[in-house]
């Protein structure tokens, strides 16, 4: 399995609009970040998308994702979903498979109202198959699995993806995982979980309070990801290295093997 973070920032990504403070100025490329996406390739060939992030043309364009086969929505925020439409030249051969929890796809249903519409002949459209899931899926001879996690108010998705044992955890967004969902996902091989910043937040896990999950879940190896302007890499990575743990801070354009491989240079 390769997994390739296509976006590692927060909601307004990095630089912001506007903003003109150290990080958002920084020339460190690994200062500059899309919005939250993660593309995952099988060893069969499979090749799955979590969210598109309103960079998702660019991501997909950058990554040269040329088909997917199945879409995982994480939750319908605007930084993970208002992409969707740049999924239409990937769907050109048939519809897309998309996954959801019921809020989430009931939102695609209201906000891309015109996918499932008749329109005028000549339009574009992309050709999408929604679906609520609440277990798992299989793709191939992958295994995803939603991960139930709070983000505030809301319930939304992890994914967890495992395939030949391996297995990796992407939780973008939330700020509490429930016991139940610890059980899912301790021990797993990579966790990719959301941390925005050093000090508190409503919705969101802070530094510290990723580093408490990231204990409790045991994972072999982590990164953090849907990072806010408040801090450059440099500093991520230094606040990482006196954790004891094996995290680090995921940037844009990452790539992860699990298990590590020879096989696919
Ligand atoms: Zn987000
Ligand atoms: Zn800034
Ligand atoms: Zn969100």
């Amino acid at each position: 399995m390769r997994i390739t973070v296509l976006g590692s920032g927060t909601s307004h990504g990095i630089p912001v609009v506007g903003c003109d403070c150290a990080v958002c100025r920084s020339e460190d490329p690994h200062d500059k970040r899309y919005r939250a996406s993660v593309f995952v390739e099988g060893a069969a060939g499979e090749m799955l998308l979590i969210d598109t992030g309103p960079e998702f043309r660019l991501q997909a364009v950058g990554a040269r994702i040329c088909r997917l086969d199945a879409l995982f929505y994480t939750h319908s925020h605007a930084d993970h979903l208002h992409g969707l439409d740049d999924v239409r030249p990937l769907t050109w051969n048939g519809p897309l498979s998309v996954y959801g929890n019921p809020a989430t796809i009931q939102d695609i249903r209201e906000r891309f109202r015109y996918i499932f519409e008749e329109t005028q002949p000549g339009g574009g459209k992309p050709k999408i198959a929604p679906s609520v899931v609440d277990g798992p899926v299989v793709v191939g001879r992958m295994t995803v699995t939603p991960v139930p996690v709070k983000h505030g108010l809301l319930d939304i998705y992890g994914w967890k993806i495992a395939e030949n044992g391996a297995v990796f955890v992407v939780i973008t967004d939330a700020n509490f995982i429930p016991d139940t969902s610890f059980d899912l996902i301790r021990g797993a091989d990579c966790l990719l979980l959301g941390a925005l910043r050093v000090r508190p937040h409503s919705t969101h896990f802070s530094f510290d309070q990723a580093v408490e999950v990231l204990k409790r879940a045991g994972a072999k190896e982590a990164y953090l990801t849907h990072l806010c302007h408040e801090h450059s890499h440099e500093e991520i990575t230094a606040y990482c290295g006196q954790t004891g743990l094996k995290v680090l801070p995921a940037f844009d354009g990452m790539r992860v093997d699990m298990p590590p491989s020879t096989d696919w240079d």
